[in-house]
């Protein structure tokens, strides 16, 4: 696996690589990489002839100073961890390394960042969007590779690769879970283990819902549910929002929605979603 940090190099090594023929699939990460990062690049292992991988703690995508100070950082495990997972590429770029050459833009979102996440996260969405632009500048991928675990991420994504014909193909992957539900997450490190085995209910609640949703009120369900989370955790928010623009669902959409879950367990925010009828 070549390790690069200077986005000349990178650049140099793709061009060659794209001049040979060869695609490019691409999974950025701010690492604490987890089994869901590595069955993102699993992904594009098999759909690829080449995987670049970034690991960056992007910081202008943290409204919260003190959370990007804890972000966990494991950078030596990140990196043996894609070389075993079939990894080509690893690209660890420096803050300046990204944002020199940056040109200001403008996109519209079409009200996707300012719900959700967005309304609790003042500016993260333009930290994302400005920092993956420069990423699909920089690696020039055939096909990227992001996860549903971040839902409204990804759709803000799908619209800016439109908007700017950047980063291939965008591909949505499942969230990996553990066996207990829970999502995995680099933030799943920061739980003591007592808030790990609480972190759990999230699935239960989602599940609960799942298994009513043919017979009782979605509404009423999530009602319930939040009661019953708020017990743990200061929850944000809980709702079901339509999966392709994230509107509030309605009896005609109701079919194609997903809940969104996001709350604090202790200092520890979490957040997950799932679709409600697949
Ligand atoms: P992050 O390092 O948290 O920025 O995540 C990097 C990529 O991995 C994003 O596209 C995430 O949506 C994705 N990801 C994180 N956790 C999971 C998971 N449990 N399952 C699938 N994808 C995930």
């Amino acid at each position: 696996m070549l390790i690069i940090k200077d986005k000349r190099a990178l650049q140099e090594a793709v061009n060659e690589l794209k001049l040979g023929n060869k695609s490019i699939g691409f999974v950025p990460t701010m690492g604490a990489l987890h089994q869901g990062h590595l069955s993102l690049v699993e992904k594009a292992k098999v759909e690829n002839d080449v995987v670049v991988c970034s690991v960056f703690v992007n910081p202008t995508q943290f409204n919260d100073k003190v959370d990007f100070a804890n972000y966990p950082r494991t950078e030596q495990e990140d990196t043996d961890l894609l070389k075993n997972n079939g990894c080509s590429i690893l690209y660890l770029p420096t803050v300046e390394d990204i944002y020199e050459g940056e040109e200001d833009f403008n996109l519209d979102l079409k009200g996707l960042d300012n719900t959700l996440e967005g309304s609790y996260r003042p500016g993260h969405f333009d930290g994302v969007v400005r920092v993956v632009k420069r990423f699909f500048e920089i690696v020039n991928p055939t096909k990227s590779y992001f996860g549903l675990k971040d839902y409204q991420q990804f759709l803000i994504i799908k619209e800016l690769a439109n908007s700017f014909g950047l980063g291939g193909e965008i591909i949505g992957c499942e969230t990996f879970r553990e066996s207990s539900g829970l999502a995995m997450s680099s933030r799943n490190q920061l739980l003591t283990s007592e808030e790990k085995r609480i972190a759990q209910e999230i699935f239960k609640s989602f599940s609960n819902i799942k298994n009513q949703a043919n017979s009782v009120s979605i509404l009423k369900l999530i009602e319930i549910e939040k009661e019953r989370l708020s017990k743990w955790f200061l929850i944000d928010y809980f709702e079901a929002r339509d999966s392709k623009n994230l509107k509030e669902i309605n009896s005609e959409t109701l079919q194609s929605g997903r809940l969104f879950f996001a709350g604090k367990i202790g200092k520890v925010r979490l957040i997950d979603n799932i679709g409600i009828f697949n």
